[in-house]
């Protein structure tokens, strides 16, 4: 882990990531800008604890002017989950942390493969520049009175 650590000093950053929590959030318009989003398949890189570091190909909301990445969490969650049954089922439901992408090429190159060519896969990343929160205002809320004054 030390190895990786010295390594992600050298990552480039690019990309905001937003992990959706909120299912009935469709996100057909960028929080930061307004514009509509549209799909795109990016490979997120992710570290699960006591595995390590994997792409998962995900098809996520992106808004390019502000190259903001959103992705459902529940759906993010489901295509782990699919992973890890083959691979490591006692590892499902341990803590992860999506920490960039990975160019698709070195993805495409690295499926199904482990050791020496998801090395190589980690020499092709980008962190994320930020991490955001979603904060949904409005929604289902009561219109607001007036306080009655006393
Ligand atoms: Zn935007």
């Amino acid at each position: 882990m030390k190895l990786i650590e010295d390594k992600m000093k050298n990552w480039p950053e690019r990309f905001t990531f937003i992990l959706n929590p909120y299912k009935d959030t469709r996100l057909s318009a960028c929080p930061m800008c307004r514009q509509p989003t549209h799909m795109r398949k990016f490979a997120l890189l992710i570290h699960v604890e006591g595995s390590g570091f994997l792409a998962l190909g995900k098809t996520c909301r992106y808004c390019s002017p502000c190259e903001l990445i959103m992705s459902h969490q529940d759906e993010l969650e489901d295509e782990l989950v699919e992973v890890f049954e083959n691979r490591a089922p006692e590892l499902i439901g341990n803590p992860y942390h999506v920490f960039g992408t990975v160019e698709k090429k070195w993805w495409k190159q690295s499926l199904g493969q482990t050791g020496s060519s998801l090395n190589q896969m980690l020499e092709h990343v980008f962190l994320f520049k930020s991490i955001r929160n979603l904060k949904i205002t409005g929604g289902w809320q009561p219109p607001k009175k007036p306080r009655p004054i006393k």
